[in-house]
């Protein structure tokens, strides 16, 4: 067992036991073995500990300098890439994503602590020209107090460090939830905070969406960044609204569309939307999801996309997440296989089926790669997110009934065009309702560039220099 192993809570840089005597309990997705029934899960006193720990912890780290800050955090950093590939190994054991995906996870989050700490002494208000009436005004950006976050399971590293990284760069102390279904990732970087950061400027505990509410109803925390379902980001901000008016940002769910042209190199399109389609086992909340392809080069793409999507299968790269070459691994948990086979069989009433549609193998939450076309857009496998390795795909004739089938759903997230005509990718890449799109490519976030959604996808961005925001408030000063 791994030395950084932990299922208590983790409140002002101690592991402790949860006074709520509630516990979580976690299967391998893989095996179907226990991990462990004895995760400990905060209740009111637990998150109460936590807030005041995180309190105290921000008179002064909300004054510290922001070089010392940034030190802390290249310094949690490194750690963060020294143990990424152990770390990786314990969250893979509870929600089966590939190693190698979850290894790059923790090396994003390190990178996101890097570009972080570099921002945290480039933070500056403005000054006005002095009026004729003498007055001077200065602006400067001030830390909250406890911010806190909470994440889905499906790349937690990440999820965890868009949120805590800005926070902390900013002055601001910070309370983190992972979801129920990847626990341990997360302990075992609280592990490594211990190692780095002062008492009560991070705090991890774990706990399901009762604990989530109790963070979000709190009447301390200044702030919430969510990550996870359209449905819970909604009671996110009703828990809010209903308590202290808690900023709130929201990274919600997706059903992102890929726009293919005639003039596309099909070679492209086939590869990027089957990275798209697959990567994390279909995990990905910007997931190319819904495929839209020009008429005349329908059968070809799909004829393409399924001998690729064949040859995945029988190529061994779906299996054992602990192997280093495997690429796709099981479905996180039985909730969620359910889930997507349900989605599937539903498919197959309102669409037909290309391939996959089945589970895969007897032992372990596989499912088949699958693609369906035919469906029609009021058809829910099309409206609604799946969160697994499937994919719709239908057909158009003109532009602008691409743009308007791409923007026929309630989520704004991400997008895909493929086209080699600039004109057109300027042109209906203006016209898309997402907040981020990729031309050729399929869209995986960087640490350099804010990512987030546009209708009910939510709102708030993370990465880049816009993930500062939601951190900082503006204070105005007038000296006369
Ligand atoms: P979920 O909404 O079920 O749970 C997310 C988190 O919310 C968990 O930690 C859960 O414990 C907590 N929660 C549940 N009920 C709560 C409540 N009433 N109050 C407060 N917290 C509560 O989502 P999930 O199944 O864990 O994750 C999958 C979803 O996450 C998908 O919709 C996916 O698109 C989305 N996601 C979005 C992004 C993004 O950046 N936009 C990234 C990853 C995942």
């Amino acid at each position: 067992m791994s030395s950084l192993y932990e299922t208590r809570l983790f409140i002002n840089n101690e592991f402790v036991d949860a006074k709520s005597g509630e516990f979580l309990t976690v299967y391998n997705p893989h095996t179907d073995e226990l991990v462990s029934d004895k995760i400990h899960a905060a209740g009111e006193a637990d998150v109460d500990a936590a807030v005041s720990a995180a309190q105290k912890a921000f008179k002064k780290w909300g004054q510290s300098d922001p070089s010392e800050r940034a030190a802390l955090m290249l310094k949690f950093a490194a750690l963060m890439r020294e143990h990424a590939a152990e770390i990786a190994k314990l969250e893979t054991t509870t929600m089966g994503s590939a190693i190698g995906t979850q290894t790059m996870g923790y090396n994003v989050g390190a990178d996101l602590f890097t570009y972080y700490a570099g921002m945290a002494d480039k933070i500056h208000g403005e000054t006005s020209y002095p009026s004729s009436a003498g007055k001077y005004k200065i602006t400067q950006r001030e830390p909250i107090g406890v911010c806190s976050g909470i994440g889905a399971w499906n790349v937690s590293a990440v999820l965890f460090a868009w949120k805590a990284a800005p926070a902390l760069a900013t002055g601001n102390t910070f309370i983190y939830k992972p979801s129920e279904k990847a626990p341990l990732g997360s302990l075992a970087l609280a592990k490594l905070v211990q190692q780095v950061f002062p008492p009560g400027v991070i705090n991890i505990i774990n706990g399901a969406g009762k604990t989530g509410q109790l963070l979000a109803s709190h009447m301390q925390i200044r702030q919430i960044a969510f990550t996870g379902s359209t449905a819970t980001g909604r009671k996110i901000q009703e828990h809010a609204a209903k308590s202290n008016l808690k900023r709130v940002s929201l990274e919600l769910g997706g059903k992102s569309p890929s726009l293919i042209f005639d003039d596309a190199n099909i070679e492209v399109a086939v590869a990027k939307s089957m990275e798209g389609i697959l990567a994390n086992t279909g995990q990905i909340c910007a997931m190319a999801s819904r495929v839209f392809v020009q008429e005349s080069i329908a059968d070809k793409f799909i004829d393409t996309l399924k001998s690729a999507f064949e040859g995945a299968s029988s190529s061994g790269i779906i299996g054992d997440p602990m192997n280093e070459s495997t690429q796709i691994g099981p479905l996180a948990d039985k909730t969620q296989f359910k889930r997507v086979m349900e989605y599937i069989e539903g498919g197959k009433k309102d669409g037909q089926l290309v391939t996959g549609g089945v589970r895969k193998g007897e032992k372990g939450l596989f499912v088949e790669p699958t693609i369906f076309r035919n469906t029609p857009s009021t058809a829910r496998i099309v409206q609604e997110e799946v969160f697994g390795p499937v994919v719709t795909v239908q057909t158009f004739k003109t532009e602008e009934e691409a743009i308007e089938m791409a923007n026929d759903t309630i989520f704004g997230l991400s997008a895909c065009v493929y086209t080699n005509n600039i004109a057109r990718a300027l042109r209906v890449t203006r016209q898309i309702e997402a907040g981020t799109i990729a031309v050729n490519d399929w869209y995986f976030p960087g640490v350099d560039t804010p990512f987030g959604g546009v209708k009910q996808s939510g709102y708030g961005r993370e990465g880049g220099l816009e993930g500062l925001n939601d951190y900082l408030q503006t204070k105005t000063i007038q000296i006369k």
